[in-house]
């Protein structure tokens, strides 16, 4: 469908497809953004200028020396500080700087480009060789290459500038990148690439904006300032809208509205059921400007803090004060519920400057992530149990293990939390002793040995996207095989039903914090399997509790076990789907997704 697509400088009506990712609705000029490169511009200089072209150069690396050097002060002796150290020698290479100047004198090219040039040539010759240690070495050079054109450029091309009410649109969007965005009130987000259960859409529906993935080369088809109108119910983007579009899409707003207003009307009322079960409902938040929201949707405080965003966008680790801070003032705005805190989870798609080690990972999905990666870097992570354990002294905090595999992984963080517990205790520092401990359920090893792990750990979370990921082998953020995100897959709803028994035998409480809980479509199959707690993005919280409030245990528990007996997933989703449409036409006709049975309408002029 893309090829046949031409490119909108003209006022032709386009419709294009993909996933609902953050259900809303977003009229606005769009805001393109392509920096899968750093933009590099080629320019022919002068003979008189090469002189001065040269000195530029030279003095963008004693800038980049002197940047490199600030970084480095802020940091204690580790490995990070070597790699920079290293990276600085780099910058005094005489090859590199020969070879660029010969480039800027000999062939009259701008600085830029012949940074660009040469960086090419040095990366290629370590393609050619197959050793870890010298992969890192390319990773070192592309990371200096950037901080050089960006010196030169006088520009930060990491920052993204959209005016207010724009439609941002981006081939794909870091995590960091979408929390971003909310401080410039954008009107909607679409995207290449990406799934509904990468951190990107997650963000883009804490922050309530409306947004769709996975609409193939729309970044190549479309120029800034051309008018968007992105119905992220349905799946839609339509490029100039006209009248008619805009219409129903103001009609479709008002019922939308509407449907939310009344929902929040009854956010106050509590999550118990027709026969009297209780179901608490907590927020998923990764910054603490979204506590005012998981306060105003009365959730009963955190059930997971993604603290890795800490950490991104940034150099230098956060100090102990800092984690110290952050969790103290989400405990004073949550209270008197608690804040399951997560260490951070860092790799995969969320990757740290601070930790660049994962950066020359051939699987990073499988590799240094999560608890391993704490494991590996072990000063980061006591410096952040120090600062947790420390706010719990002001209020009910729990620490949240992430990517646990089983016990023995357990056992390893644990020590490392009880080196953290007798160093403060050692230096007389106020903390708290008893701050329960409990890991996410994500792996598929995690949940066939949560019985064992249930003996040792004070509660379990589970982590539906991480767990479907693994479970069925799709990468979350790869569009092409979102169609096997398949949440009632026999595999994983046994998977779910296993960790919930073993929670049960051994009285620890099982709550779901993927973005599962935070679908109608699936409430009734979690609630029936015995899942006690849903922590979901603030806003989805009325709304699934409305639907709780109108349901029973006993029919909830009729579903699950209906689920529990389909052979494929799509049986199970045709029983799940046609149960709850009876039940919630409603609250199944708002749910975010693609709309394949809405009609494309044909082309036709503005
Ligand atoms: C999960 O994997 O379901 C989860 C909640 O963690 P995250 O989405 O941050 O990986
Ligand atoms: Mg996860």
């Amino acid at each position: 469908m893309s090829s046949e697509i031409p490119s909108t400088d003209t006022n032709v009506r386009l419709e294009r497809r993909g996933a609902a990712a953050s259900p809303g609705i977003g009229i606005g000029p769009a805001y393109v953004v392509d920096r899968r490169r750093v933009q590099v511009p080629h320019q022919k200089i002068d003979k008189a200028e090469t002189e001065a072209e040269v000195a530029r150069f030279r003095a963008a690396l004693r800038e980049t020396h002197d940047q490199i050097e600030g970084v480095k002060s802020r940091l204690g002796h580790g490995e990070h500080r070597q790699i920079l150290k290293a990276q600085q020698l780099m910058l005094r290479d005489p090859d590199l700087i020969q070879r660029t100047e010969r480039l800027i004198q000999d062939e009259s090219l701008n600085a830029e480009w012949a940074v660009a040039r040469v960086s090419d040539q040095i990366q290629e010759r370590f393609d050619a060789i197959e050793d870890e240690y010298l992969a890192a070495r390319q990773f070192d050079v592309a990371f200096l290459t950037e901080r050089i054109l960006r010196t030169l450029l006088g520009t930060n091309p990491d920052e993204i500038h959209p005016p207010e009410g724009a439609v941002v649109i981006a081939h794909d969007l870091s995590p960091a990148d979408t929390a971003q965005l909310h401080e410039h009130k954008v009107a909607a987000i679409v995207t290449d690439e990406g799934a509904p259960t990468s951190h990107a859409a997650i963000t883009a529906r804490s922050l309530e904006i409306p947004a769709i993935v996975g609409v193939d080369d729309i970044v190549e088809q479309l120029e800034s300032g051309v008018l968007v109108a992105v119905d992220a119910v349905h799946g839609r983007v339509i490029i100039n809208p006209n009248e008619g579009d805009l219409a129903k899409l103001a009609e479709e707003t008002r019922v939308y509205e509407e449907f939310e207003d009344r929902i929040l009307k009854e956010r106050a009322l509590p999550a118990v059921t027709q026969d009297g079960h209780r179901i608490r409902l907590r927020s998923n938040i990764a910054m603490p400007t979204e506590l005012e929201s998981s306060l105003s949707h009365r959730a009963e405080g955190i059930g997971l803090y993604r603290t890795e965003y800490l950490f991104l966008g940034r150099d230098v680790a956060p100090t102990e004060e800092e984690h110290y801070q952050v969790a103290k003032h989400a405990l004073a705005q949550s209270a008197p519920f608690p804040v399951l805190i997560r260490t951070f989870d860092l790799g995969a798609d969320k990757q740290s400057k601070v930790f660049r080690a994962a950066h020359v990972e051939a699987n990073p999905a499988l590799g240094m992530r999560g608890t391993r990666l704490a494991l590996k870097y072990r000063d980061e992570f006591r410096i952040q149990l120090r600062g947790l354990l420390r706010a719990a002294v002001h209020g009910p905090l729990r620490i949240m293990l992430p990517l646990i595999s089983g016990l023995e992984e357990f056992h390893e963080a644990l020590a490392i939390i009880d080196e953290a517990r007798e160093q403060l205790n050692d230096e007389g520092i106020a903390h708290s002793d008893d701050v329960p401990i409990g890991v996410m359920i994500e792996l598929p090893s995690a949940a066939l040995v949560s019985d064992v792990l249930a003996d040792h750990v004070d509660f379990m979370s589970i982590g539906t996207n991480d767990l479907i990921q693994y479970t069925l082998a799709i990468d979350r953020e790869n569009d092409e095989v979102n169609y096997l995100y398949q949440p009632l897959h026999p595999a994983i709803v046994r998977l779910i039903r296993t960790v919930c028994e073993a929670g049960k035998r051994s009285g620890v409480p099982v709550s779901v914090c993927g973005e599962m809980a935070a679908d109608p479509m699936f409430t009734w199959v979690l609630v029936g399997m015995g899942v006690e707690e849903l922590s979901m993005q603030s806003v989805s919280i009325p709304l699934i509790k409305q639907l709780l409030r109108l349901s029973s245990l006993t029919e909830m528990e009729e579903l699950a076990s209906a689920v529990l007996q389909a052979s494929t997933a799509e049986e199970a989703e045709r029983v799940v789907h046609d149960r709850m449409s009876e039940r919630f036409p409603e609250h199944m006709q708002h749910r975010a997704g693609v709309d394949e049975d809405l009609p494309v309408e044909a082309e036709a002029g503005a």
